[in-house]
């Protein structure tokens, strides 16, 4: 079942991995878990505890390290595994240079992005929104990464700074003391359990939302209730120069959603469709007949792969957007996909999964020097960072309710490099709120405010939702 035999520690793990190179980046060897039955349980100690090494548990363990406190990471998966989000956008270049990883980014073979472009549903291309001319420095350019590498790099890179990783280990429940958390119980390949005591538990395990699920803290988006299917093409048409690695945003002609084309290495195109789940997934064909169906509506899109060739099969997601409550409590904080997902419009999920990592981060050191793990200082970011979400996410949903770049760009071209602002990811700033006025002054008749995520439903009133991927037959995570 396991391709390679556990190894001793984190730093074996890694050096396992060094080296290897994959012919197909989407095809991941499996290292999954197995549950075994469980043998005699070992007690250790440590100072933060991270669950999840994606990137949210990458950054907040490396920075918390760099610090010189002990932490240690547990992670399920051994990398490197299949993730989706595969554009960065460019506000992401401070938390890599705070992690040490621009020098590593600059060296690999990631495609280089520099803007992004809109096609509406009648085919017409907006100008690009080069990052550049709005921030000409060299954090306005990105990168389209392929995450299964991109991840390992960011998961070595914490191991070389001083952060004990243990992949293939799953954290099998957080344990609490009152209403504290005191660390956390794992299992390793061999089924061999420990419980490791810490003073914060991080928890960044992406849509698993450990804790959220636990103390029910989930508020599902009242708006954002999306579906994705994509597939991975070789030599589909791509642009050249500088537009060569823009991520393209290319909405269906009858509006029902949008495709994101992301242009990867190896003459690789991602290439998938995001749509409302109930249009998307109810009374349909198998994934495989709604993309295509979905292609063939889209001119814009069919041209572009006339000539390529498929390389993988389809993958899916349910993608119900969601928010935590609160994230944070006496001993616990939670980052990234376990705080919250916001649909992939605008490629924000990494950018918030490191920033909420960073925040949490000086949080959790600034707290352990004065001896306070309370939840106002573990989540005293919340509020700035929700805010900073809130503008993301209200640009989201004005595009899914008929807004226009070109429109908006034609009638306020002065705010031209504030929209560029949100779509770089300079959310955390009230600066950037000079758009909304003009954005609801363009609003068509009748066309109601639209609703903040806390208007949402809690699980408990639709149990039957629920974030889901669906990986092409053979494939494993
Ligand atoms: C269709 C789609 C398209 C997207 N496109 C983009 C994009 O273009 N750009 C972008 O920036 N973002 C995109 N995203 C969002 C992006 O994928 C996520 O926001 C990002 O991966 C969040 O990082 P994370 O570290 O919080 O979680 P993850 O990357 O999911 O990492 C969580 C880790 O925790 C581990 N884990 C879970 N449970 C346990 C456990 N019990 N014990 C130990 N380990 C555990 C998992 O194995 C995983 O490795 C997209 C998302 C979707 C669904």
């Amino acid at each position: 079942m396991f391709s390679r035999s556990p190894s001793a520690s984190a730093f074996d793990d890694l050096a396992l991995a060094k080296g290897e190179r994959l012919n197909n980046p989407f095809e991941c060897v499996y290292h999954g878990f197995r549950r075994l039955n469980m043998t005699a349980s070992t007690v250790s100690h440590t100072d933060v505890v991270v669950i999840g090494g994606g990137p949210a548990g990458s950054t907040a363990s490396t920075l918390i390290a760099q610090r010189g406190v002990k932490v240690r990471l547990f992670e399920r998966e051994r990398f490197p595994r299949f993730h989706i989000g595969e554009s960065l956008i460019p506000e992401t270049y401070w938390v890599l240079e705070r992690l040490k990883m621009l020098d590593k980014m600059k060296q690999s073979h990631f495609v280089k992005k520099f803007s992004v472009q809109f096609v509406n549903a009648n085919g017409k291309l907006s100008a690009p929104f080069y990052f550049h001319d709005n921030k000409p420095h060299e954090c306005s350019q990105t990168w389209q990464v392929v995450r299964s590498e991109f991840d390992l790099m960011m998961l070595r890179n914490a191991a070389e700074q001083g952060v004990q990783v243990n992949e293939a280990t799953r954290v099998l429940d957080v344990i609490f003391d009152g209403e504290r958390a005191v660390g956390v119980r794992v299992q390793k390949e061999d089924g061999a359990t420990e419980e490791v005591r810490a003073k914060v538990v991080v928890d960044a395990s992406g849509q698993s939302t450990m804790l959220q699920s636990r103390f029910k803290l989930r508020i599902w988006d009242p708006v954002l209730n999306k579906g994705a299917i994509w597939t991975y093409w070789q030599g589909a048409y791509r642009d050249t120069g500088r537009d060569e690695g823009a991520t393209i945003v290319i909405q269906t002609p009858n509006k029902q959603g949008w495709f994101w084309n992301i242009p990867l290495h190896n003459d690789t195109l991602s290439l998938g469709v995001v749509g409302p789940f109930d249009y998307l997934f109810k009374g349909r064909g198998s994934h495989e007949q709604t993309y295509h169906e979905e292609v063939e509506l889209c001119p814009a899109v069919k041209e572009r792969i006339a000539k390529a060739k498929r390389v993988t099969g389809y993958f899916a997601t349910k993608d119900y957007s969601y928010r935590s409550r609160e994230c944070a409590g006496d001993g616990w904080v939670l980052i990234g996909d376990a705080f919250g997902f916001l649909d992939p419009l605008y490629s924000s999920g990494v950018l918030l999964a490191l920033k909420s990592g960073e925040l949490a981060a000086d949080a959790i050191v600034e707290g352990l020097a004065k001896n306070d793990t309370s939840a106002a200082q573990l989540g005293n970011w919340s509020e700035m960072f929700n805010r900073g979400v809130d503008r993301m996410r209200r640009l989201v949903c004005e595009y899914y309710d008929s807004f226009s770049f070109g429109k908006f760009v034609k009638n306020y071209p002065d705010l031209k490099n504030t929209v560029t602002d949100l779509l770089i990811g300079d959310l955390f700033t009230d600066r950037v709120d000079k758009v909304w006025e003009p954005m609801e002054s363009l609003y068509e008749e009748g066309k109601q405010a639209i609703p903040t995520w806390t208007k949402g439903v809690a699980p408990d009133a639709v149990p039957e939702k629920g974030n889901e991927l669906f990986l092409p037959e053979g494939h494993r995570p």
